[in-house]
């Protein structure tokens, strides 16, 4: 056996590196910059004109206040966080905070609306397939997920009602990590909105919302990373996110197969597909974290076709034939520029 684990999975921040501001450097002395740790990576903030009385120690303050809450809550890595709590708890009704509960009720419409590609409770096929929170322990069986681990996934069936939550086995354990950074951001954007902040970029690993014009007034400028290096694209926002799933992130390779940290529920298995990435812009971060792995996981056919139908702002990237190949969706292109940062 042949098992290997790449650099960027020690990073455990899923999209750090594919999304990256791109900030002239005649521009940068109009930038601030607040920058730290969270979630494994790092977050940081640009703010443009920041100079009318903005205190920044405080703003980071505030900031870094609200990162830490999706740490304490949502993370499956910190024992005692919300979500490991009610992973425990058995099937009892369980009272859950505010935040923990609007993340929820998203996943949970994002997986029905996804048919089930997003699951809210994947957790013990994570775990089953290594990427949980115990480093190192990967799938002992590599051509039949147990049935067990499997129906503890279908059969979860999470409940919500105001102020509670509950799952009907007691096994059942939600992971909320395709989904937890987006709403993570769209806290630190409200944040930079209450304190009057209108032209600004946050991004947190490879997740970011911009606002406003950006570092030299036409606005800010994002590229997205190809997985064999350089730009691949260039795309402006002003007041939506993008994220972007991939299966370059994180992943290990066995006998020269590729299995990624982004699985198939319905499968139990690693996607098995050829696409590499998944870029969605959406008006929340939530929406665009959330999509961008649903559509990862219904594919380069039945994804591409939902976010058309669904008027979707995704670009899909598949390797064929030892290259690879862009579909952008409609809504997508409204956002992209051309290689002289003119709109397409
Ligand atoms: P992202 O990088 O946002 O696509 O999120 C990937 C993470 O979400 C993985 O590391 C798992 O913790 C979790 N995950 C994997 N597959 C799924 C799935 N099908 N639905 C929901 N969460 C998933
Ligand atoms: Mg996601």
């Amino acid at each position: 056996m042949n098992t290997s684990w790449t650099r960027r999975q020690l990073l455990r921040a899923a999209g750090a590196l594919v999304l990256v501001p791109l900030l002239p450097m005649s521009a940068r002395s109009a930038l601030s910059e607040l920058t730290g740790r969270t979630m494994g990576t790092r977050y940081r903030v640009h703010i443009r004109n920041s100079t009318n009385g903005l205190y920044l120690p405080k703003l980071k303050q505030s900031i870094e206040r609200e990162l830490e809450t999706t740490d304490r809550l949502l993370s499956t890595y910190r024992a005692g966080s919300e979500l490991v709590r009610f992973n425990t708890a058995g099937t009892r009704w369980y009272a859950a905070s505010p935040t923990t509960l609007r993340v929820l009720e998203t996943a949970l419409s994002v997986q029905y609306a996804s048919g089930g590609a997003f699951n809210a409770a994947a957790a013990p096929l994570v775990d089953y397939w290594g990427f949980g929170p115990q480093p190192g322990y990967y799938a002992r069986n590599w051509t039949q997920v147990p049935h067990a681990v499997l129906s503890r996934v279908a059969d979860a069936e999470i409940q919500i009602k105001p102020g509670y939550i509950r799952k009907h086995d007691r096994l059942a354990a939600l992971d909320l990590n395709a989904i937890a950074k987006g709403d993570a951001l769209d806290r630190v954007a409200t944040v930079l909105n209450s304190a009057g902040i209108v032209d600004y970029l946050v991004g947190i690993g490879g997740e970011i919302v911009a606002k406003g014009t950006g570092p030299d007034g036409s606005g800010w400028r994002i590229g997205i990373e190809d997985p064999n290096g350089g730009i691949r694209r260039t795309i402006r926002l002003d007041g939506q996110a993008v994220a972007t799933s991939g299966d370059y992130v994180n992943y290990f390779v066995r006998d020269g197969k590729r299995y990624s940290h982004i699985l198939d529920p319905r499968s139990g298995r690693p996607v098995e597909h050829d696409l590499t990435l998944v870029s969605v812009v959406a008006d929340t971060a939530m929406q665009a974290d959330a999509w961008a792995t649903a559509l990862f996981v219904m594919g380069p056919d039945v994804g591409l076709q939902h976010a058309i139908q669904n008027a979707m702002a995704a670009l899909f990237l598949q390797r064929m034939h030892g290259d690879l190949v862009e579909f952008a969706t409609p809504a997508f292109q409204r956002f992209s520029l051309d290689t002289r940062g003119i709109a397409l």
